[in-house]
């Protein structure tokens, strides 16, 4: 009955956006010159999703973190002397994306908010009021329609169907200017990839935001191998909870010979799209780990896996065990062990502290 309710709403709400929607125009074209640049950051709201895309006067917020980030993200927009924004995209209702927005909404001027059709959460529905006390329209653009934005052109790809893991109803946008594409994919996961991957749509992107946080979850080996991504973009928190990005992500995105950028290592990062030109800017760049340049003096992270110190240590004697991705420690009756393959056993806190590990919060090793 709720999910029957939220259809027609949904369709209601859809048959409006079409009525009413004319900046949508499927096939949309845009002049486009070598002059005109879209500028797309990655902000580092840890453990979430915040991106702001701004192409020439046109300005789109696309998520904005959990609730404590609706903050800091209306700082960096003033920094950058923006006080309103055209667009605000939830990709999907869970608290780490739509969170942030309502205190982005309250606080600022928005043209239109797009959301997906989806279960309701706090965060979604505080959103919408948000919204509504200030008659913000709100619609769910529908795959396979096209909006000019400045001089660019975004595609509503997904999401295809409704899902019962609400990541998978994540609004998928692909932002291309001029030769360059972007693939940002919100949390979507493997079922939602699949699905898109029947339809035969044109995937293929330069820089791929990579799905769900480099969960293992998404960015499936066929789905990677279609975008086909120059460069990924990895939006996680400092040691999160999730062990966000899961090391099989990352071994899957380094095979496919994708340069991989994450925010919990390097910060806000800002690429721009100019002429024949995709470059990531340094200076929006605040790294917290050691990092690598590559051409065109791009910058990618090391992408550091730790390495386990040489020891005698091994599963029956270990006194502790690390997590190589996590870099969080354990003692080795924990309940919460990493999985075998992301194990570093280790003798003694020497070793622990060598490799800046922190301890578990479930079994509270010594520190
Ligand atoms: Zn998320
Ligand atoms: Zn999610």
């Amino acid at each position: 009955m709720k999910r029957r309710l939220l259809f027609i709403t949904t369709l209601i709400l859809s048959l409006l956006f079409i009525v009413s929607g004319c900046q949508f125009l499927t096939g949309t074209q845009t002049t486009f010159t070598p002059e005109d640049s879209l500028a797309v950051h990655f902000l580092d709201v840890g453990q979430g999703d915040a991106m702001l895309l701004v192409d020439n006067n046109e300005t789109m917020l696309i998520d904005g973190g959990n609730p404590e980030n609706g903050n800091e993200i209306i700082n960096y927009l003033a920094d950058l002397g923006i006080t309103q924004l055209d667009y605000v995209v939830a990709t999907h209702n869970h608290n780490d994306h739509a969170g942030g927005l309502t205190d982005v909404v309250t606080r600022l001027k928005v043209g239109n908010i797009y959301l997906t059709n989806s279960e309701e959460t706090t965060a979604s529905k505080n959103l919408v009021a948000a919204a509504t006390s200030k008659n913000i329209p709100i619609s769910t653009p529908s795959p396979g329609t096209a909006m000019a934005f400045g001089s660019s052109v975004i595609n509503f790809l997904g999401p295809l169907n409704a899902h019962e893991d609400v990541n998978d109803d994540s609004l998928v946008m692909k932002v291309t200017h001029g030769t360059h594409r972007f693939l940002l994919t919100g949390d979507m996961e493997e079922t939602a990839e699949k699905e898109l991957l029947a339809q035969n749509l044109d995937l293929a992107a330069d820089v791929l935001k990579v799905g769900h946080h480099g969960s293992y979850s998404s960015t499936g080996y066929l789905f990677l191998r279609t975008v086909n991504p120059r460069y990924a973009v990895i939006s996680a928190g400092v040691n999160n909870d999730y062990g966000h990005p899961h090391e099989e992500t990352l071994s899957r995105l380094n095979d496919a010979g994708a340069t991989i950028f994450r925010t919990d290592l390097l910060g806000t990062i800002v690429v721009t799209s100019k002429g024949d030109q995709l470059s990531f800017d340094k200076t929006g760049l605040t790294p917290t780990q050691p990092y690598q340049e590559v051409d065109n003096g791009l910058i990618a992270t090391t992408n550091p896996v730790l390495e386990a110190p040489a020891n005698t240590a091994t599963a029956e004697n270990a006194s502790y065990i690390g997590n190589k991705n996590s870099k969080v420690y354990h003692l080795p009756s924990c309940s919460g062990l990493p999985k075998e393959s992301n194990r570093i056993y280790l003798n003694s806190l020497d070793e622990v502290h060598s490799l800046g590990l922190t301890p578990c919060g479930i079994c509270k090793p010594p520190s």
